[in-house]
């Protein structure tokens, strides 16, 4: 085969049509993500187009045939300087661009018209400096130095095209073209085709590498993001396997809150670190997962290395990482939550200095109570106690001592007292006890009697011994009421009844 201009554009016309190939994979692959691809596109359309006359059987005059080949020709070069703008998100205004096509045009025509070969293919030069310096000064100087590394190649081959045509200028101003036929123009214009195809090679390899150079650098900027918020997270997050239970990955959250570094656990099966405080918590995660396929705000007990043991809220999805079915599950530590949440309802039911129940608490136990009596056809009684002269023990000791004995008085009636019965205290010195189910009266006498007993020992605080003694009313379910109110009524009564028979005993 012959090499000449004729045979090296057709070469030159089949490349573009790969690179037009190439240009909208891309395009149509990652248009939607990055923009300006479409313009590479288009660039390359016009420059199959641009060869294509150039090669086609001649329809029309040859110059005339010029004049479209090669308009098209830096059309396509300007919508490729655009494509890389928008592309590297650095618009410019191509006003003037638009102004300098227009009057090469008119130039080129003109040359063309006249045969005059030389100045035709200087002028095309000549477009072609100004629209690839262009390129050249956007992605070598113009774009951020951060992006600089993914623009230098493509910005390299804009140069090759800035240095080849102008290298082309000053050969056809040494040389002139004698000739007026563009096919018969001998090695020089080979020379300077067979550039331009290897320029355009590069930058069909140009653009893709910087595509992937793009997308590459996305990818790790995702994974940072990523990284960053899954580690940050104030949670643990465990990503685990369902078929075999064995962790993927943990946070630093998890690490923070467990005590286990990501080291120790990744690979192993949550089983092997007995991190399950209570094993029926597991059953219930796993049904309700296998059941909903998520979970929510389910609070679980989690044993850290260290064996403390934490309160956690726990939530669970089900998520597919390289085609195996796995749970993430996120855990926060609740367990200062719970202590608070603990301690005021503790504090809501029970008195602060004893730790007896408070009113509110005995009311409801009360109600209990009644309940199973009605049910049961049981009795009930209910004892009002009151320390005796306990003003004095005040006044003698102080009132921190007070306290201390109203402590101890009360622990001496909790142990006076059956389990399931119920003590409170009902404010100053006085407590109440409920006995739940009661056969005869006389398991209350009893109760009663065991109390002053009880309280006839003195009470020793800080060696100090102090004598007490209390005074006891006792009323029943459901002879003297059937309410609480009427009952307490009836006990207190009882009590004051015993205070003025001389305190120290029991009335009913
Ligand atoms: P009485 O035998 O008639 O019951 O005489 P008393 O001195 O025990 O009198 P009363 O039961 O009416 O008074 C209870 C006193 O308990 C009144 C108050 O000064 C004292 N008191 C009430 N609450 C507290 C407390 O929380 N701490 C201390 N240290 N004293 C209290
Ligand atoms: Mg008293």
């Amino acid at each position: 085969m012959k090499l000449d201009i004729p045979t090296l554009l057709f070469v030159n016309f089949i490349v573009n049509i790969i690179g037009l190939g190439a240009m909208i994979l891309i395009w149509r692959r990652y248009g939607q993500r990055f923009a300006g691809l479409s313009f590479w596109a288009i660039h390359m359309l016009f420059q199959v187009i641009g060869i294509g006359l150039d090669i086609s059987p001649h329809f029309l005059p040859e110059w005339i045939m010029s004049v479209f080949s090669n308009t098209f020709i830096l059309l396509g070069a300007l919508m490729m300087l655009i494509g890389l703008e928008r592309f590297t998100a650095i618009k410019s205004r191509h006003f003037y661009n638009i102004i300098l096509l227009i009057g090469f045009v008119f130039l080129f025509s003109y040359f063309a018209f006249r045969s005059d070969l030389t100045m035709r293919s200087v002028s095309v030069s000549m477009m072609i400096i100004i629209i690839e310096a262009q390129m050249c000064w956007l992605l070598l100087i113009r774009v951020s130095p951060d992006k600089r590394n993914m623009t230098r190649l493509t910005g390299l081959i804009a140069v090759g095209y800035v240095f080849v045509s102008l290298v082309r200028i000053i050969l056809l101003f040494i040389f002139p073209i004698e000739t007026n036929d563009f096919f018969k123009t001998g090695p020089a214009s080979m020379v300077a085709i067979t550039a331009y195809l290897s320029l355009m090679i590069g930058l069909v390899i140009a653009l893709v590498l910087m595509v992937t150079y793009r997308l590459l650098a996305e990818v790790q900027t995702e994974e940072q993001k990523f990284n960053k918020a899954f580690h940050s997270a104030p949670y643990a997050v465990i990503i685990t396997r369902v078929f075999d239970g064995r962790i993927f990955e943990v946070n630093e959250g998890f690490s923070k809150i467990t005590g286990y570094r990501r080291e120790e656990v990744v690979g192993k099966s949550i089983l092997d670190l007995r991190i399950w405080a209570r094993q029926e918590d597991r059953g219930a995660v796993l049904q309700n997962l296998s059941k909903y396929n998520k979970l929510n705000d389910y609070e679980i007990n989690v044993l850290t290395k260290s064996g403390k043991e934490v309160i956690g809220l726990l939530s669970a999805d089900m998520i597919e990482i390289n085609n195996e079915q796995c749970i993430i599950s996120s855990v926060s530590d609740i367990t200062e939550q719970s202590r608070i949440k603990e301690k005021l309802r503790e504090m809501a039911t029970h008195d602060v200095l004893t730790g007896l129940a408070n009113r509110r608490l005995f009311y409801d136990r009360f109600e209990l109570a009644l309940a199973n009596a009605r049910r049961e056809k049981n009795e009930m009684a209910l004892i009002s106690i009151d320390l005796d002269k306990f003003k004095l023990i005040n006044d003698t000791y102080g009132h921190a001592m007070g306290d201390l004995v109203l402590v101890q008085s009360a622990r001496r009636l909790v142990d006076c007292s059956r389990r399931v019965d119920t003590v409170a205290r009902f404010g100053g010195d006085e407590f109440l006890i409920l006995l739940w189910k009661i056969k005869t009266h006389a398991e209350a006498i009893k109760v009663a009697q065991r109390i002053l007993e009880n309280f006839r020992q003195p009470v020793t605080i800080e060696n100090q011994p102090i004598s007490l003694s209390v005074s006891i009313g006792i009323s029943f379910y459901p002879e003297q009421g059937e309410d609480i109110l009427t009952l307490i009524k009836k006990s207190d009564e009882a009590m004051y009844r015993a205070k003025e028979m001389g305190r120290d005993i029991y009335a009913m």
